[in-house]
């Protein structure tokens, strides 16, 4: 059977103790960790956020980890590649609390990108080699810190996701354009979990503070007091998605992953019972309603159905992250003062200025069909 355990956690500021509960019923720090070992704790700090702002793993739940991986007597290391702060990663560590959680526990904090990094060959059909950070390579064990959040492309946005910033850098953004379709998109993200899975110790979901609606960084904070943690992150992943009511058998990483609804009657559920979370009525990304529409008809009406990015230029604050994060070169600046805009007919829909952008100024453009198909909630 695969332990999963959920524990109820109202604030942050009980972390640890919700945290310690979570790993001990999965089997305890001691039986991940071998004391010497050099853990590579990654949570996922997308962009240079608050951590009320449910975009970034809280400072709190790395602070308590930090403190397991101490205690059985490792040595604990924190990082990961921001996507939408390539160039402004010491802003991304002081604005997720990640700086002074890691200066207060004495911890070195990594940056993927200063650390090198070597590519190698994971049988992906559309990405020939994939760039992992050494900071991965070279740890004994990596504990994966992911936060629970929607995604606009994916849908969801938690444990298997969460190691897409294992890859340094820009990388990140080219490998879009090679796999700019979702499914797959969604391939490339099954194997890079494939590869690294063997260092993974455990997957722990920071869900006190989630995000819904159209995440990663642009949807609304959802208070959830939920902490996860298993062994096993697609099988976690499916869990999740399963109590919010989603049917896992439409998520594209899972079915790359091969996970159907039989692996959840594998799972042995510890700790507080998932009556006692409000798991009702969670928002996905409205875009992702275009995945349940029958393929007979998608394929009749395909090029009718499409969404592509938009700029507001109210909200937009003209910082270029959008342009430098896209694939495909869609986004221009016309004159030196203007703000950004997308050229629709070079756009993939990728959704990576969506995800990037800090000031929430990437709309959705909808064709007339995918209005009707796509409401909002
Ligand atoms: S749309 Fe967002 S990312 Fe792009 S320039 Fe404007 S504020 Fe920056
Ligand atoms: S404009 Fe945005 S959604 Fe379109 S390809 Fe570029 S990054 Fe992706």
């Amino acid at each position: 059977m695969i332990k999963i355990s959920l524990v109820k956690c109202g604030e942050y500021s009980k972390a640890y103790h919700s945290v310690n509960e979570a790993v001990e019923l999965i089997g305890g720090i001691d039986s991940f960790i071998r004391p010497g070992e050099k853990i590579l704790i990654k949570p996922n700090l997308l962009s240079p956020k608050e951590p009320d702002k449910a975009v970034t793993t809280h400072p709190e739940i790395v602070k308590a980890v930090i403190k397991l991986v101490k205690k059985a007597e490792a040595v604990p290391v924190v990082g990961d590649s921001p996507g939408g702060a390539i160039r402004n990663i010491q802003t991304v560590w002081e604005k997720t609390g990640m700086l002074e959680v890691c200066r207060k526990e004495n911890v070195e904090l990594i940056n993927f990108e200063a650390a090198g990094s070597r590519e190698f060959d994971i049988n992906d059909a559309n990405v020939r080699k994939v760039n992992f950070s050494n900071a991965v390579l070279n740890c004994d064990g990596i504990i994966n810190l992911a936060k629970l959040k929607t995604h606009s492309l994916m849908s969801f946005s938690a444990g298997v996701k969460n190691l897409y910033g294992c890859i340094p850098g820009i990388t990140k953004v080219e490998y879009h354009k090679l796999a700019s379709k979702n499914t797959d998109f969604a391939d490339l993200l099954a194997n890079i979990y494939d590869f690294l899975k063997h260092k993974i110790r455990f997957t722990l979901i920071d869900g006190i503070l989630a995000m819904q609606g159209a995440g990663p960084s642009g949807g609304e904070v959802r208070k959830m007091d939920l902490i996860a943690a298993s062994q096993d992150t697609a099988a976690l992943d499916a869990f999740l998605l399963d109590v919010l009511k989603q049917d896992i058998s439409k998520n594209l990483v899972l079915n790359s992953l091969n996970i159907t609804k039989e692996r959840l009657d594998k799972i042995e559920l510890i700790g507080t019972n998932p009556r006692c979370f409000n798991f009702k009525n969670f928002k996905f990304p409205p875009l992702r309603r275009l995945d349940y529409i029958p393929k007979h008809i998608v394929r009749f009406i395909g090029s009718f159905l499409w969404v592509k990015a938009k700029i507001n230029k109210k909200l937009c604050r003209k910082c270029m992250l959008c342009l430098k994060s896209c694939p495909v070169g869609a986004i221009k600046q016309k004159g030196k003062d203007s703000c950004p805009a997308v050229k629709e007919s070079k756009c993939i829909s990728c959704f990576c200025c969506h995800e990037f952008c800090p000031y929430k100024a990437v709309n959705f453009h909808k064709s007339f069909l995918a209005k009707i198909f796509i409401k909002e909630n």
